[in-house]
């Protein structure tokens, strides 16, 4: 059996309906799923009733942009209900701050010549939760890239003409919001987090030392030694290690639900280390 602890639906960056996420992990297979969009829990009812239907287990969960000493990593948050609470509320912040980052992506492709209207890219989205695949979907479709991954190459990723910075909660205060939510924080796809893989253990070292509860050593686009070095680490400082795919459906179209490139399997006993690790938060 296995689980699958990173998806979006299209409440952030996902194509599909949460319900369909749901149906995509039943029909793989999978026990437990745990959706995690960007900034957002409001795919988090429609997947928890489509689960209860489906016999798969729902986490609820987000996924956010945080600010750390080697530059901007992303943070899981597991167990993180909809609805008001510290992480929960500053959410709102975040959401405000993506929406005037892409009003200012938007006219920064309009400077460099592409005819990119932000309405259109909102449509792409479906309304709400708009990101950086979206507007890479809308440059596809007008000529102006080739795929998804050649529009962030060249305009849309850090460094890139396009890029546009936005505010993040710094790591600790994030770790900090989501522990006093009830929500286990979990470092996504760790080579994100700007150092070599040598490094690893003295990096999380320190985001141990501010409450971190796990890092995602199984990860999909990661080669099997990767994943049990990453395992090791989390072991080592007595956090968590889990896994999944960072499936959003046509956006990411190589990723499948529970299976990655084909190569994942994430074990069900990751699920036991995380549950354990919401009953020790305080
Ligand atoms: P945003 O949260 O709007 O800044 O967009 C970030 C999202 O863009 C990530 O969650 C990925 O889904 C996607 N992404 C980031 N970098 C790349 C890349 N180089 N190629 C394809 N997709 C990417
Ligand atoms: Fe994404
Ligand atoms: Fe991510
Ligand atoms: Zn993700």
């Amino acid at each position: 059996m296995a689980v699958d602890l990173h998806t979006h639906s299209n409440r952030s960056d996902g194509s599909e309906t949460p319900a369909e996420v749901v149906r995509l992990a039943a029909e793989a297979g999978l026990t437990t799923l745990a959706l995690t969009d960007h900034d957002t829990l409001d795919g988090i009812p429609e997947a928890a009733a489509a689960a209860a239907g489906a016999g798969v287990r729902l986490i609820s969960g987000t996924e956010l942009s945080v600010q750390w000493e080697t530059g901007a990593m992303h943070l899981l948050a597991y167990f993180l209900d909809p609805g008001a609470g510290p992480l929960q509320d500053a959410m709102a912040g975040i959401r405000e701050g993506r929406s005037d980052r892409n009003r200012r992506l938007a006219a920064a492709l309009g400077r460099l010549g592409m005819d990119v209207d932000y309405d259109e890219v909102a449509a792409e989205a479906g309304g709400t939760g708009v990101g950086r695949p979206h507007f890479a979907a809308v440059m596809v479709r007008k000529g102006y890239a080739v795929d998804i991954p050649d529009a962030f190459d060249r305009y849309l990723a850090k460094g890139r003409p396009a890029y546009q910075e936005r505010d993040r909660l710094e790591a600790a205060a994030a770790i900090d919001l989501a522990r006093a939510s009830g929500a286990v924080p979990v470092v996504a796809h760790p080579h994100t987090i700007g150092v070599g893989a040598d490094d690893y253990a003295t990096a999380f070292r320190a985001l141990a030392r501010v409450g971190l509860g796990g890092i995602e050593a199984h990860y999909a686009e990661y080669p099997p030694e990767l994943r049990l070095h990453l395992a090791g680490v989390a072991a080592d400082l007595g956090m968590v290690a889990t896994g999944g795919s960072d499936f959003h459906g046509t956006y990411k179209p190589e990723i499948r639900i529970g299976r990655g490139r084909g190569d994942l399997v994430v074990p069900d006993e990751c699920v036991e280390r995380l549950e354990e690790a919401r009953a020790a938060l305080p």
